[in-house]
């Protein structure tokens, strides 16, 4: 075969379906509760905050859901994404195995987060909602939304967590270029933020809080609803286009991965990457290895508790069964913003808890070198996020070279870091220093959590 550096997909191969992982997995997930009544939440109960058909996503068991046209419409503005292999990093590696990476940095707002703002502002204007209110933290997630809603004449208000807002602006140019208002969180327009400002004026905020104002606001403005990213299980399920379109470009390069990496944040483009070949394990008895690469300053995956715990700082939401630190937990502010979140999805956490998939996590210095090192061999400048699923790549790339069996990698890089290069420009210049998190910082809010815990 001729050698390739790319498997490009036609446009008609875009997915029709997206994978619904609840229907194979051997253990479903636990209920998520009432905080309140401890009793499970229904539909009624998210009703005020999201569209019917999100919430049917939900609690689905269908196995296939249809894409709407009017998504993958747009979807082929930048779907299907290309997979490339990795021959110059192989060869930088000395490494005998082969190296795969799906790129979700040519979408619009630069990662993977629009394959899920697209799907979600589409059924939120499908349902006659005016106005949607979010969060964002570095603002990722708020410029993949706002480009979504654009997109279907919908309102956008976005709550950014007030350090970002003022060091990052870029991110917030990019949103407003999409139409959306963007706040700096917290504001005085909310109860919430309001009383944050009273106990201190000079808050630099969180995105507990900014979740607070976004969903306050959701409920108390008519026609509006809020919009989450990343750990709900229809967010995950509507990533699992880039999982099913590796396995078709798999195909094309005749060959297929011993291992799949994803960087991990709330688990939306890890589940994205690896759901579809977690289903071929399921139903084919494929064995194929998924890692969840996590910061070692945000370790929930890796050294956090198996329990029922809030998704946000405030203790808003209902309580998901997860890997967590505590939703108190704040970690170091390290430049992979979009991986400082306290908790894990419930489908990744109960896929983790019965084995089935594997986590590891990395120092932000060991991300960054090899950030670097893809950089230097494929071009492209990756997100600091990114970075560590690069890194798990390395040490398995390494472990292969050490036992000299060839293995096949795929990792997905979720998004470029063009925006991010104050980050790049820390770690050349030796600014940037490694943050050992001690067993007590790590135990501190586990130990204050009163919330159920799980046998
Ligand atoms: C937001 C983000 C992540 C982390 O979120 P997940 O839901 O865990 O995928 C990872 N990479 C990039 C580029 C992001 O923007």
């Amino acid at each position: 075969m001729e050698k390739l550096k790319k498997f490009l997909l036609a446009e008609k191969e875009i997915p029709e379906n997206w994978y619904n992982i609840q229907a194979d997995m051997p253990n479903p997930t636990l209920p998520p509760l009432h905080p309140g009544t401890l009793q499970p939440v229904g539909p009624q109960d998210l009703a005020p905050l999201f569209p019917m058909e999100l919430i049917k996503q939900e609690v689905s068991k269908e196995r296939w859901i249809g894409i709407p046209e009017e998504v993958r419409d747009i979807y082929r503005m930048w779907r299907p994404s290309p997979l490339y292999r990795a021959y110059a990093f192989e060869k930088l590696l000395d490494t005998p195995a082969k190296i795969y990476y799906k790129y979700e940095g040519g979408s619009p707002a630069g990662s993977h987060k629009p394959n899920t703002a697209v799907p979600q502002a589409y059924y939120n204007m499908k349902e006659g909602v005016k106005r949607l209110t979010t969060e964002t933290g570095a603002g990722q997630w708020g410029s993949a939304l706002s480009f979504a809603c654009n997109h279907f004449g919908i309102d956008l208000e976005i709550y950014m967590v007030k350090v970002s807002y003022d060091q990052k602006p870029y991110r917030k140019f990019m949103m407003n270029v999409w139409g959306a208002k963007v706040f700096s969180s917290p504001t005085n327009t909310t109860e919430s933020g309001r009383k944050i400002l009273a106990e201190d004026p000079n808050s630099p905020g969180s995105l507990g809080i900014a979740i607070s104002e976004a969903v306050e606001r959701a409920i108390t403005a008519g026609n509006t609803k809020y919009s989450l990213g990343s750990v709900l299980n229809h967010v995950l399920m509507h990533q699992t286009v880039i999982g099913l379109e590796s396995i078709k470009q798999f195909e094309l390069a005749q060959d297929f991965p011993d291992v799949v990496i994803g960087c991990f944040g709330g688990g939306s483009n890890f589940a994205g990457i690896s759901f579809p070949f977690l289903g071929l394990n399921f139903r084919e008895g494929k064995k194929v290895r998924c890692i969840a690469a996590e910061p070692s300053s945000c370790p929930k995956l890796t050294k956090g508790q198996f329990r029922y715990d809030f998704g946000d700082t405030a203790g808003f939401t209902p309580l998901i069964p997860m890997y967590t630190l505590g939703h108190t937990f704040i970690p170091e502010s390290i430049h992979a913003g979009g991986l400082r979140y306290h908790g894990a999805g419930a489908l990744v956490s109960q896929l983790l808890k019965d084995k089935l998939i594997e986590a590891q996590d990395f120092h932000q210095l060991e991300c960054f070198d090899a950030g670097i090192k893809f950089a230097r061999t494929e071009g492209i400048i990756p997100a600091p996020e990114s970075t560590h699923a690069i890194a798990c790549a390395v040490k398995e790339a390494l472990i292969a070279k050490e036992e000299g069996t060839p293995k096949t990698i795929l990792f997905n890089l979720s998004g470029h870091g063009y925006f991010d290069m104050s980050a790049y420009d820390s770690y050349l210049s030796g600014k940037l220093v490694e943050h050992r998190l001690t067993e007590k910082e790590l135990h501190a809010d586990l130990n204050k959590l009163n919330t159920p815990l799980i046998p």
